[in-house]
């Protein structure tokens, strides 16, 4: 994304992110998805006092939109004082369990969690972004010559709020489309020769690159995740400014990129999600002032 923003290709929609309800939630272990289709099979949402917190929130109960589930399960760890709630499928059966989800299973396993005697500890996490850089239904973008699809390319396929499973076939569909138009296309590709390489610049010593990564994502998931609101928006947007790098051209090096790259997207997603006012799809406005998006 920075880098077709930086070519001037145009990006939209960059405000919808989706966040997963449910990620494994465990100090030091690395945030694993714990997929809806536990939840399918009747694996149920408890808050820290075992209350089914999502039994009239919503008609479908623990299966309505993530959206709505990840921000009833924010809510509860508020409540909280950031304690996760659980997934408990103990109900389920300790035969079923292993046979029907081993990956899931195996994985709490490995991190001391049993399933089928525990409640599984879980929170949000970010998952997929419906907006990116625009294209036409062949991958085009409006800078001739760059094609994207996947995840980066903003077609409008997955409106606000991508369905799940939809991203897989999404990569499918348009890659092929894609591959198919550019070797239609008498749009001429550099080649390496021509590419107009320059030598690197070298990494600055003074800076910390990964603590700036890691205070951007703080600042994402505080001001620009699942609740916002345009002060918050407009503050982390100003942080974001001030962890932005000095570098005109990047060294050959790649945290330094992601960083840079990580903190232009983030910036782009706060102005993004300042701009629409009214909630949509998984864009929560807690501030919304508007009815329609
Ligand atoms: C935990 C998890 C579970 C998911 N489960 C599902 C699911 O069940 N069904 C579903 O449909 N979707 C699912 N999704 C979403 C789906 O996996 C992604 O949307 C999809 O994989 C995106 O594919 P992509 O090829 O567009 O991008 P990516 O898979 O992100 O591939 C992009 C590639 O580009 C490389 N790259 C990046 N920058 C550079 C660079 N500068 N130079 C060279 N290479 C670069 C990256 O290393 C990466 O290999 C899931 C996502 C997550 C995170």
């Amino acid at each position: 994304l920075a880098m077709a923003h930086r070519a001037g290709a145009t990006l939209r929609d960059l405000e919808f992110v989706q966040f997963h309800p449910t990620a494994l939630h465990l100090a030091g272990v690395p945030a694993f998805l714990i997929s809806e289709s536990m939840r399918g099979e009747g694996a149920r949402l408890i808050n820290q006092e075992g209350e089914r917190f999502m039994v009239g929130r919503h008609p479908d109960g623990d299966l309505a939109p993530r959206d709505v589930v990840a921000r009833a399960i924010y809510n509860e760890m508020a409540r909280h004082g950031g304690q996760p709630v659980f997934l408990d499928c103990r109900h389920l059966g300790a035969e079923l369990l292993p046979k029907r989800f081993p990956t899931i299973f195996q994985a709490c396993q490995g991190y001391g969690i049993d399933m089928r005697s525990q409640p599984i500890p879980v929170a949000p996490a970010a998952h997929f972004m419906m907006g990116g850089v625009v294209t036409d239904l062949d991958g085009a973008t409006d800078l001739p010559g760059l094609y994207a699809c996947g995840e980066v390319a903003c077609t409008g396929v997955h409106g606000a709020n991508r369905l799940a499973s939809n991203s897989l076939l999404e990569g499918l569909v348009f890659g092929e489309r894609a591959a198919r138009a550019i070797l239609a296309s008498e749009v001429a590709f550099p080649t390496l020769r021509n590419a107009g390489f320059y030598e690197p610049p070298a990494p600055i010593l003074e800076i910390d690159y990964a603590g700036r990564q890691r205070q951007a994502r703080t600042i994402m998931w505080e001001f620009a995740g699942i609740h916002r609101t345009a002060d918050g928006l407009i503050a982390a947007d100003a942080a974001l400014a001030k962890l932005e790098l000095p570098h005109e051209r990047y060294p050959a090096d790649r945290l330094v990129a992601e960083t840079g790259n990580a903190i232009m997207v983030s910036r782009l997603i706060c102005q993004a999600a300042l701009a629409r006012t009214a909630s949509l799809g998984s864009h929560h406005r807690d501030d919304a002032v508007t009815e329609q998006p």
